[in-house]
C-alpha cells in the first residue's frame, strides 16, 4: 500500500522548488547586505526550551508542540519557531562575549500541530532575523526595513506594515491591571479561553478571533496610553526612523502578538488579509535563557505565505527554466559519443541534457522544446565520421556545422 505524505505537509517538486530557491536566495542576498550571517540550528531541541522560550502559556506550547521522549527517555520538541534556537545558541557559543550587536538568520522548516488549511501546515518554513545585544530604536527600524526590502525585492506590492508597542514588563504591569478592571464586568461573557486568559496573560483577551470576544472587548484601554515614558519614546523614535526610510505603517493598539516573549515593538507584515511576518522585540529573552541581560529583535516570514501572496499578486519571478544545450542524436556510435559531449560541456559550465530512449528525431526534438533548450546539437553517425556536428538555434531556426572540436566553444559564444 501506498504511505501518503502526513497531514498538514508538503513536498516541493520541481517546477515549484525553483521559487523557492529564488525567495531564499533573495533573503541571503538581503541579510548580507544588512552584514546579518546565517544560523543552522537543530530541527529539535529540549522541550523545556520552547516552554521556557515561548511562554507556558501561548497557544504554540499549550497545544502546538510535536514533542516526543527519544530512546533515552528526553522531551524533545521538533521547533516551533526559530527565535528560541538562535538565542539558545547565542548564549550556549557565548556569543554574548563578542562585540554586539550580533545580526542572525534562518531558514528552515518549523512544526506545529495545527489544523491544516490553505496557507497553514504543520510542517511550514520561515525566513527569520534575529539581532541580539542592541536596544536602540534605529535597530528596530532597520530589521523592518529589512523584511521589507525582502518582500519589495520578490516585487510583492501592497503590504501593510502594522506595529504597536507591548511595552517592557513594568508598563504591562500597569496595563493588565487596568484591562482586567475594565474587563471584570463582562469576564463570564467571554470565551472559555479568554476566561483563563484572564488571570494569566489578560492581553492576549484582545487577539482573540471570537467575535463575541471581540465585541466585548470594543472600547477597552489601549497598550500605547499606558507605557513608560521610556517606552513611549522608543516607541516614538522607531515610528520616526520608518518616516525617514519612507517606510508607511499603521499603528494597531490591539496587535499583541501570540508570544510571550515580546516586548516593546511589536510589528506584522499583512498582505490580502493574510499576515506574512509578524516579529518583535523580545527584551527579556536572552536572560531567560541563562544568558546576560542582552535585548533582541526579530521577524519570521512564512514562506509558504510568501508564494501564495506572489501567487495572488501574479509575480513572475525571473527564474531561468530552460537549458542551453540539448543533444538530439541518431546512431549508435552518434548515441554514445554525445554522452562523452556532454560531459565536457557540463565540465565547461554549460546547461547540457539529451534523450537517453533512443527516441525518433521528431522526439528528440519535442524533447529538446519541452526542456526549453535554447540551442540543439544534432549528431548522427554520418556527422560524427566527418568529425562535425550541427548546431541549431531554437530561437531564429538558423542551423550551422560545426566541427566538433570547437562545439563547446561555439555553444558557449552563444550563450
Ligand atoms: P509566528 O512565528 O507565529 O509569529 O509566525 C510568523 C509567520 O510564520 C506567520 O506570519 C506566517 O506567515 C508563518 N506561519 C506561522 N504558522 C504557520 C503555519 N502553521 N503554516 C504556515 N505558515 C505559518
Amino acid at each position: 500500500m501506498m504511505t501518503n505524505r502526513p497531514r498538514g505537509t508538503n513536498d516541493i517538486l520541481q517546477g515549484d522548488v525553483e521559487k523557492w530557491q529564488w525567495i531564499e536566495k533573495t533573503a541571503r542576498e538581503v541579510c548580507r547586505r544588512y552584514n546579518t550571517a546565517e544560523v543552522r540550528t537543530p530541527l529539535f531541541e529540549h522541550t523545556e526550551l520552547f516552554a521556557r522560550g515561548v511562554g507556558e502559556t501561548t497557544d504554540i506550547v499549550e497545544k502546538e508542540m510535536y514533542t516526543f521522549q527519544d530512546r533515552g527517555e528526553r522531551s524533545l520538541t521538533l521547533r516551533p519557531e526559530g527565535t528560541a534556537s538562535a538565542v539558545r545558541a547565542f548564549v550556549e557559543s557565548k556569543l554574548y562575549a563578542q562585540p554586539q550587536p550580533t545580526k542572525m538568520f534562518y531558514i528552515g522548516p518549523m512544526f506545529r500541530y495545527e489544523r491544516p488549511q490553505s496557507g497553514r501546515y504543520r510542517q511550514f518554513h520561515q525566513f527569520g532575523v534575529e539581532v541580539i545585544g542592541a536596544s536602540d530604536p534605529s535597530i528596530d527600524a532597520e530589521v523592518i526595513a529589512l523584511a521589507m526590502t525582502f518582500f519589495t525585492e520578490l516585487g510583492l506590492s501592497g503590504i501593510t506594515l502594522e506595529i504597536n508597542s507591548v511595552g517592557s514588563p513594568e508598563s504591562r504591569t500597569n496595563y493588565r491591571d487596568v484591562l482586567r478592571a475594565h474587563l471584570l464586568p463582562v469576564k463570564e461573557e467571554l470565551c472559555k479561553d479568554c476566561q483563563s486568559r484572564y488571570d494569566r496573560n489578560p492581553m492576549r483577551i484582545l487577539d482573540c478571533k471570537v467575535d463575541k470576544c471581540k465585541e466585548l472587548t470594543q472600547g477597552a484601554p489601549e497598550m500605547l496610553d499606558h507605557l513608560t515614558e521610556e517606552d513611549r519614546a522608543h516607541f516614538q523614535a522607531v515610528v520616526s526612523y520608518l518616516e525617514s526610510f519612507g517606510i508607511a505603517y499603521t499603528i494597531n493598539p490591539r496587535m499583541v502578538r501570540g508570544l510571550d516573549y515580546y516586548t516593546q515593538t511589536a510589528f506584522e507584515f499583512i498582505e490580502n488579509g493574510s499576515t506574512l511576518s509578524g516579529g518583535g522585540r523580545y527584551n527579556g529573552l536572552v536572560q531567560q535563557l541563562g544568558g546576560p541581560e542582552m535585548s533582541g529583535i526579530g521577524f519570521a516570514v512564512g514562506i509558504e505565505r510568501v508564494l501564495i501572496a506572489l501567487s495572488n499578486q501574479q509575480v513572475e519571478l525571473p527564474i531561468d527554466k530552460g537549458i542551453d544545450v540539448f543533444f538530439v542524436a541518431l546512431g549508435e556510435e552518434a548515441q554514445k559519443h554525445s554522452v562523452k559531449l556532454l560531459q565536457e560541456m557540463r565540465a565547461s559550465g554549460i546547461v547540457a541534457d539529451k534523450d537517453y530512449l533512443g527516441k525518433s528525431m521528431k522526439a528528440q526534438m519535442k524533447a529538446a522544446d519541452r526542456q526549453g533548450a535554447r540551442q540543439v546539437v544534432i549528431l548522427g553517425d554520418d556527422e560524427l565520421a566527418q568529425g562535425v556536428a550541427n548546431l541549431k538555434d531554437m530561437e531564429t531556426g538558423e542551423q550551422i556545422t560545426v566541427p566538433l572540436s570547437e562545439l563547446v566553444q561555439k555553444v558557449q559564444s552563444k550563450m
